[in-house]
């Protein structure tokens, strides 16, 4: 398959540059036909649907709520295998990654809790709906005093005759502002199920689903954002909220099982940051080859050149190392470890290629005309969500040491 040229590629070229940019990890000719086909058939979607919507919807700080109507049509909520959800993840985060995490949430933390824990009846009921985009989802397991370390958290879940109630305050739930459900990670308290021991730990966690409209339950945007402006963010306020018993889910026992969830959605960012890195590699190659400055391309100064060469070789080792866990996860031999060094490293370097882009942009590299200055504030999220740097730091360090020093 023929390369394609920065002109095809970028958001908005600032100029035609007519050579194709080499691939030296020859990427595609690892992917089979099928996949091929699909990450085209989103990449032309992004460009045609979602591309001209973000940066005056990231001005404004809003995410366009027919833009889930629009990837429902194609296809993006359906349950995909690991090397097609990561180059869905790939393409929509060249965009934007508020629009991958609403797909992210939706697709894989929301809909992931049902299949891996809900009842048949619940997934009868809820998964067509949702891969339909009828109805979206959110997860929520953080809360405000509880970020990094989730296992004390203070949501309350009360047995009652017919069902629970819940009670307390959410924080950073993303899509809940309009999603139809939303999985609630809470604590249930006076359950004989669970021993006077795990009363306050982890081990007393079980996870709820909550329908839009349920008396009790509010979502409240979180507005002045610098970062993930094109995402609905919100804080959940649950006063008295009651739900059935059908609502809880059965299989979601303790904190692991909320981990397990997590761990899908590490997995998109490890592919999403890459494609955020790529848009941005190109957008400086593409200005470093027409800027010219003391009589010649800025891309012609040994210097430039150090910053793309450095650029491009954390491009390209982030896509093989995605594409690598990709294929582990296909074989069922993907440890949740090797997601934690996925989104350290990937994220790590995302970030590093963004900064680096906006350098070489100048001056216009604040304007929202071009791309790479957005996508380092979005990384600065994506540093801290869905486990921090240091969080996957210490998941790394463990397993390497045997040694836990998450306490001390
Ligand atoms: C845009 C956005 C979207 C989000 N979406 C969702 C969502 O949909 N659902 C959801 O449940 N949550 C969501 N979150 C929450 C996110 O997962 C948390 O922000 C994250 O877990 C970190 O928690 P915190 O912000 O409370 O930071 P804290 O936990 O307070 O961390 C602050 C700093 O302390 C460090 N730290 C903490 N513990 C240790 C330690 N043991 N050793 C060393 N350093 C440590 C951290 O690494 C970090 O640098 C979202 C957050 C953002 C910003």
């Amino acid at each position: 398959m023929p390369l394609p040229s920065v002109a095809l590629i970028l958001e908005r070229p600032m100029t035609i540059l007519t050579r194709p940019i080499p691939d030296y990890s020859h990427f595609d000719t690892l992917l089979s036909e099928s996949e091929l086909t699909l990450r085209d058939r989103v990449r032309s979607f992004v460009r045609a649907t979602v591309l001209p919507l973000v940066a005056d919807c990231y001005e404004r700080g809003v995410f366009p709520r027919e833009l889930v109507d629009a990837c429902a049509e194609a296809g993006l909520f359906e349950h995909h295998g690991p090397v097609e959800a990561g180059l869905i993840a790939f393409e929509l985060e060249r965009a934007d990654a508020g629009v991958r995490s609403m797909v992210s949430v939706h697709a894989h933390l929301a809909q992931s809790a049902i299949r891996f824990f809900g009842s048949p009846a619940q997934q009868a009921s809820y998964l067509p709906r949702m891969e339909r985009g009828e109805t979206i989802g959110a997860f929520s397991l953080t809360e405000p005093a509880h970020g990094s370390d989730p296992g004390g958290l203070e949501v309350t879940a009360k047995r009652t005759a017919s069902g629970y109630v819940l009670d307390g305050q959410k924080k950073w739930a993303t899509n809940a502002t309009f999603a139809g459900v939303t999985v609630i990670w809470a604590r249930l308290v006076d359950d004989d199920e669970v021993s006077p021991g795990d009363r306050d730990g982890a081990g007393a966690i079980r996870a709820f689903l909550v329908d839009a409209g349920t008396p009790g339950f509010r979502p409240v945007a979180i507005h002045r954002k610098l970062s993930f402006r094109m995402s609905a963010s919100s804080e959940i306020f649950l006063e008295q909220c009651e739900i059935p018993l059908t609502n809880r889910l059965p299989g979601a026992r303790g904190l692991g099982h909320a981990l397990k969830c997590l761990n899908e959605a590490r997995y998109g960012i490890v592919w999403g940051v890459a494609g955020a890195a790529e848009a941005c590699f190109e957008e400086a190659l593409t200005h470093g080859a027409s800027r010219v400055q003391f009589g010649r391309p800025i891309a012609g100064f040994q210097m430039t050149q150090s910053k793309l060469a450095t650029m491009y070789a954390s491009v390209v080792r982030s896509k093989l190392l995605a594409l690598h866990l990709a294929r582990l996860k296909e074989r069922g031999a993907l440890h949740h470890t090797d997601v934690s060094l996925g989104k350290l490293n990937n994220v790590r370097d995302a970030l590093d290629v963004a900064r680096t882009a906006r350098t070489i942009l100048g001056g216009i590299g604040i304007l929202d005309t071009t791309v790479s200055l957005r996508h380092a504030a979005n990384l600065e999220s994506e540093l801290t969500y869905e486990g921090t740097d240091e969080v996957h730091a210490l998941i790394i360090g463990r397993h390497l040491t045997g040694l836990d020093a998450f306490r001390g």
